[in-house]
């Protein structure tokens, strides 16, 4: 089976079901990830179980802000998985990648130093305007914070770093806001509080069974 560009979408690509992006760092991985060769072009395995940006493609997203020179603000990152594949696609672009917790950002520091469109940012997203001096505007917001107040951190970023006409992705998870109700029920109150700021849905997508009783929503 060849590789192939996924929906037409730059930067990503399949080899029968498995996602994949081209490999900004030939001969690494960094969460595991398998990797696949063709014509001397290595590419990385993206799994939708580890990404919910992969399950959210795969589920039938078709909006894909990121362009190779996109500037993106990504809150949650984590050890880096998601944000790994996005510095594969961004690749004359930056991504500012905000993380609060200690352990974790030392593993985000190591991908890091490899992939020169990544800058680790040790803080609170509650708080975006102690790094806004540094990110300036971007034309991406991307969340995922298991966090109650998610859609209020994700709002007050917005607010602050996004461009006029920039993208927002925030990646919902039923269970931090409210480990008691019911999903449904969170992500219409969630959808209503987009609404209520006058953002546009352009795209809402379950991210079932890749995560459970989560949502993607991409707002402009
Ligand atoms: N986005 C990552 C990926 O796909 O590779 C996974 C993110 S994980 C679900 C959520 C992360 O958000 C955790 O690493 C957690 O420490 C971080 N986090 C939670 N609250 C935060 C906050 N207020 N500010 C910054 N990071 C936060």
């Amino acid at each position: 089976m060849k590789i192939k560009t996924y929906k037409k979408i730059n930067g990503i690509y399949h080899k029968g079901n498995s996602l994949l992006t081209r490999n900004l760092v030939p001969g690494t991985t960094v969460y595991g990830e398998n990797l696949v060769k063709e014509k001397g072009i290595e590419y990385r395995a993206w799994n939708p179980r580890r990404s919910k940006l992969a399950a959210m493609l795969l589920n039938g997203g078709e909006v894909f802000p990121f362009v190779k020179n996109s500037k993106v603000l990504y809150l949650g990152a984590a050890s880096g998985t998601t944000v790994s594949h996005l510095s594969d696609i961004v690749t004359e672009g930056m991504i500012y990648c905000v993380e609060f917790s200690q352990r974790v950002f030392r593993d985000l520091i190591l991908v890091c130093e490899t992939r020169k469109n990544m800058i680790p940012i040790l803080e609170d997203a509650h708080f975006p305007e102690r790094y806004k001096p540094v990110v300036g505007k971007v034309d991406v917001v991307y969340q995922d914070i298991s966090q109650r107040d998610q859609v209020y951190i994700f709002l007050k970023n917005l607010r602050l770093c996004l461009k006029d006409n920039g993208y927002g992705i925030l990646m919902v998870k039923a269970r931090s806001i409210d480990i008691a109700a019911v999903p449904s029920s969170i992500f219409r109150h969630v959808r209503q509080d987009l609404k209520d700021n006058n953002l546009i849905t352009l795209e809402d997508i379950n991210l079932s069974p890749y995560a459970k009783d989560h949502i993607g929503i991409i707002i402009r």
